[in-house]
């Protein structure tokens, strides 16, 4: 049986050097950029953005990876674009901010459309049929995607698998969290879209990842590695074993082997570059529980209510800026400023919340925090 291969190489600084030579690294040990690019062809290079926080905040991929990649990529491909559709705002706005457009022009590649895109019929998606994907991607031949190494509140973990939502672009995404309340089903929806998009390649930035209340609020910690394989299930498996959660206790892995995308399955891995065990964190903040389904769509809401872990703002970390009651998917909002006094933080209504986490994915502060309800069993969160 053929394995799927994740390289891991050692990396414990941005510095330009060091990471440009564990990306050649990296790549070698994969078989090199040729194997994924050819030339002539128009490469799309994906990087997460959620929103344009300095790269030590660590909230997006950090412009040296970025760079070293592109420049490999460069070197074959007859036009190289990038770009990402973040949580809210400009695109190139935050790809600013966060040093990626600097990164991307002094290679010289192109900005790609993140702006607007085509409702793109999938027949053979496993789940959700339709998408509406961003023109930057459906003009590529391929697409790379640039991942980062984060938890995240709603899939416990972010990585290979779900660093393609970005495709997506603007508030369309939000309407997923709408038509889909069920972490399970979100799931379901990512391991589609990836199936449907087929990126070629996935690179890790694990040199300093996010642990805690990610993907915007947490810590950034050092990991120490990049990562590396055409198997976004296994890379994220591994990445995973990196901090001693199993992988079964996210949801994309299953689904994401049930339907082809890959295995998180260790002897279905081959393990290729520096030694797993040596890079371990153990203490990385995140929960290792068994994963709970935020119960199916259609579930009584005053039972999701009562026993769902629900955002919670902390006061003192608020800055009233606002952007989780522009974040905030239902109408009318679940969480708004009480009679239109925006000089104390917003108020949720939590008989309205879906348990999105947008809110707290949003949040430029790490001002809300996920917390169990009165209600909620033991082991759940
Ligand atoms: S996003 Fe965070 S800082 Fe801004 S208003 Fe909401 S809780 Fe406060
Ligand atoms: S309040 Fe937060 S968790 Fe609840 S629906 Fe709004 S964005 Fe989602």
């Amino acid at each position: 049986m053929k394995k799927s291969k994740v390289v891991l190489v050692q990396c414990t600084s941005y510095d330009r050097t060091a990471v440009e030579a564990a990306v050649a690294k990296g790549m070698n040990l994969l078989g090199g950029m040729s194997k994924f690019v050819k030339p002539g062809e128009r490469i799309l290079l994906k990087p997460n953005v959620l929103a344009g926080d300095p790269p030590e905040q660590c909230v997006s991929t950090h412009p040296g990876v970025f760079r070293a990649v592109g420049s490999l990529v460069k070197d074959i491909a007859g036009e190289v674009s990038f770009g990402d559709s973040p949580g809210y705002g400009d695109p190139v706005q935050h790809l600013k901010s966060c040093g990626l457009l600097d990164a991307g022009k002094d290679l010289g590649l192109k900005v790609a459309d993140f702006h607007k895109g085509k409702e793109t019929a999938f027949k053979h998606s496993p789940f959700t049929k339709r998408f509406l994907i961003a023109n930057g991607v459906l003009e590529a031949d391929g697409i790379i995607s640039v991942c980062k190494f984060k938890t995240h509140m709603l899939t416990r973990m972010t990585g290979a698998v779900k660093n393609q939502f970005g495709c997506i672009p603007g508030k369309v995404k939000k309407g997923f969290h709408i038509k889909l309340p069920s972490a399970y089903d979100f799931s379901r929806m990512l391991v589609a879209l990836t199936l449907c998009l087929k990126p070629r390649l996935y690179v890790m930035d694990g040199i300093m990842a996010m642990e805690g209340n990610g993907p915007r609020g947490g810590k950034a910690v050092p990991m120490n590695v990049l990562l590396f394989s055409d198997d976004p299930v296994a890379l994220d498996a591994t990445c995973f074993r990196l901090v001693d959660l199993d992988p079964k206790n996210v949801p994309t892995s299953e689904i994401g082997r049930e339907w082809g995308l890959g295995t998180y399955l260790e002897e279905e891995i081959e393990l290729v570059g520096d030694r797993l065990e040596a890079l371990v964190n153990r203490n990385f903040k995140v929960s290792r529980k068994p994963f709970r389904d935020i119960l199916p769509t259609g579930t009584i809401s005053l039972i999701k209510n009562l026993i769902i872990p629900r955002p919670v703002i902390d006061k003192e970390k608020c800055i009233l800026c606002g952007a989780c009651v522009r974040a905030c998917p239902v109408d009318p909002k679940a969480l708004d400023w009480k009679r239109e006094n925006t000089a104390k933080p917003p108020e949720y209504t939590y008989r309205r919340c879906i348990r999105c986490y947008c809110c707290q994915e949003i949040c430029p502060e790490g001002a809300i925090f996920v917390k169990d309800s009165a209600f909620t069993p033991v082991g759940w969160s």
